[in-house]
């Protein structure tokens, strides 16, 4: 190749590679789009407030294939081994539901009951989840839902820092493929994880904090809620505001956030 010619490819990756790295986009998965000419890079010098993680396919809007991206990082993790939860697990959890989702919920690690069938959120807990998704209207295979770690604490345990550290850039991987409009952490591991903050949950719960961008709800464990059912009153007000943001700019086509009134 003439020189002229591989420093035009040179400065097309370079642009490419910067636009990504503008939107949040901190990898590159071999199926991206094509590269961008030089000259004319379409997005902005600073991603808006709610720009999603992957630039979007001009056509739809959307990231052109999330699932994909999905894969590639559970292929990049592989039988993981890189802390010292890998020990205790019988199945790597590495998450569920819709790639396109546009409201994800993040936990904090698996118990017995995900460890056993490598999914998250299917205990007593993750039945409790599914009623609290519902109760706004949508379904579990609406939204997506992920751990900070992805393999079982023992005793379930918290996930200990050097493990969190380990796993969370397979979450925040995981977040940029997604691109959901909005986050909820569900109690102190996850909030204070996606926040980097000490505050604990009792704090943070009920107000809206950002990701990266994306407006970001922490609100309870629903493990918690088993313990403490009179604050599932709490909860429901968290979703309601999480059903509210979720409507907000909803692409023709997408069902919408209901909540649901008592009775119903
Ligand atoms: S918790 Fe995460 S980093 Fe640790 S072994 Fe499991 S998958 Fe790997």
């Amino acid at each position: 190749m003439e020189k002229a010619a591989l420093q035009s490819v040179s400065a097309a990756l370079h642009a490419h590679l910067r636009a990504r790295a503008r939107a949040g986009v901190r990898w590159v998965y071999p199926g991206s789009a094509p590269l961008p000419e030089a000259a004319s890079d379409p997005l902005p010098l600073a991603p808006a407030a709610d720009a999603p993680r992957q630039a979007p396919d001009p056509a739809s809007g959307r990231a052109p294939d999330r699932a994909a991206l999905l894969a590639a990082i559970r292929d990049e993790m592989g039988d993981c081994t890189r802390c010292k939860l890998h020990a205790g697990r019988k199945n790597l959890v590495f998450g569920v539901g819709n790639p396109d989702a546009r409201l994800m919920f993040v936990g904090e690690g698996p118990g017995r009951d995900e460890d056993e069938q490598g999914e998250p959120f299917v205990g007593a807990a993750g039945q409790l989840l599914t009623k609290i998704i519902e109760a706004i209207g949508l379904d579990r295979s609406d939204v997506y839902i992920a751990n900070v770690v992805k393999s079982r604490p023992p005793n379930n345990r918290n996930p200990e820092p050097d493990e969190i550290a380990a796993c969370l850039p397979f979450l925040e991987k995981q977040i940029d493929a997604i691109g959901p409009k909005v986050l909820v952490a569900l109690g102190n591991v996850a909030a204070k994880t996606l926040l980097k903050t000490d505050t604990g949950i009792m704090k943070l719960r009920g107000s809206w904090r950002e990701y990266r961008g994306i407006p970001l709800m922490p609100t309870f464990h629903p493990a918690y809620l088993l313990r403490n059912a009179e604050d599932k009153r709490l909860v429901w007000e968290d979703m309601l505001k999480v059903a509210d943001r979720y409507n907000e700019d909803l692409p023709p086509g997408v069902k919408p956030a209901r909540p649901k009134t008592k009775g119903q």
